[in-house]
């Protein structure tokens, strides 16, 4: 019988959730001020076709600025957001963002934004989408939604029918980090996934992983049997792009082509490419 374990383990249990909580609910209302300020942004992060290394779109990607121009990344505030019910305002304000970016760049470049789960309970979703589109002078076929898997296991049929009726408007969905998750097959085939961004975890060390090698050859495969297109995360040095060409992949996103970056800041974002997308991609020369 454990004596010690009484009294005073549960309230050191309780006080670490105390502070959990506290750290959380600061957070939370940093990112509401955030929202408010207008400091979160998009950054944008080129997507290339590998047969002949041109840009075809850019997946934007959520930022939360702060004063001083540093910010910070997804992992430290989008479940946070997801439960504090303020995902749906970042979404819309990333794709705004994105939109109003988009129609600066070259007609035929597309753009991704990444919807959460949480969003299917929203029921105004495909209509507020439409809307900021028409708002910003964007046609549907320039936007791509990126879901991942996990986004499936909960209400099927809703996802379904939202999936499907973006889809019917001519915006294009992407299943993002495929690998990952828990979705079927049959569930997979049933929803109107137009691409298949096979994750990182199984890119980033492609030329020496047999184990991802084989997955991807497969995976690749499998995905154009069924009449996909193929896009490889985490792509970030000149061996993967060799590979996942080689395994039969169509598009390349990673560190190699370009890392994420607000738009006019570098030399992967469109406004400083001046020829428009026809150009080679610029090879990042920081170290991977
Ligand atoms: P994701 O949608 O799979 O986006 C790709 C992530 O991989 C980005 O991380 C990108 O910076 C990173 N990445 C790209 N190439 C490489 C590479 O070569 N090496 C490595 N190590 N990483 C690479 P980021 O921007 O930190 O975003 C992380 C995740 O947060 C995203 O993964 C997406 O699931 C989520 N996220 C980002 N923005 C939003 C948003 O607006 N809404 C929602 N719901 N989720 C978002
Ligand atoms: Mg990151
Ligand atoms: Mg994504
Ligand atoms: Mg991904």
């Amino acid at each position: 019988r454990c004596k010690n374990n009484g009294r005073n383990g549960f309230s050191f249990f309780e006080a670490g959730m105390e502070v959990a909580a506290l750290r959380r609910a600061k957070v939370e209302e940093e990112l509401r001020q955030a929202l408010a300020e207008d400091r979160i942004q998009a950054h944008f992060q080129p997507l290339v076709r590998l047969e002949d290394k041109t840009i075809i779109g850019y997946e934007a990607l959520a930022r939360w600025c702060m004063g001083d121009g540093t910010c910070r990344e997804p992992d430290e505030f989008i479940s946070i957001a997801e439960e504090a019910g303020l995902i749906s305002d970042i979404f819309y304000v990333v794709l705004r963002k994105a939109a109003k970016a988009a129609r600066t760049w070259p007609s035929e470049l597309t753009f991704s934004v990444n919807l959460s789960p949480v969003q299917f309970n929203d029921p105004w979703l495909v209509e507020r989408i439409l809307q900021i589109l028409v708002e910003e002078g964007i046609q549907p076929g320039r936007l791509d939604i990126e879901v991942t898997e996990n986004a499936l296991v909960g209400d099927f049929q809703i996802a379904r029918d939202v999936l499907w009726s973006l889809k019917n408007q001519g915006i294009h969905i992407s299943l993002d980090d495929f690998g990952t998750g828990y979705s079927s097959l049959r569930h997979l085939s049933e929803l109107p996934f137009e691409v298949l961004k096979i994750d990182r975890s199984f890119i980033e060390n492609l030329s020496v992983d047999t184990t991802s090698q084989t997955i991807v050859r497969t995976v690749t495969s499998m995905a154009h049997s069924l009449g996909l297109i193929v896009t490889a995360e985490g792509v970030n040095s000149v061996d993967n792009a060799t590979a996942v060409s080689e395994f039969g992949c169509d598009i390349g996103q990673g560190f190699l082509f370009g890392r994420p970056e607000a738009v006019g800041a570098g030399r992967a974002s469109p406004a400083a490419n001046e020829d428009g997308p026809d150009n080679e991609y610029p090879v990042s020369d920081e170290p991977t």
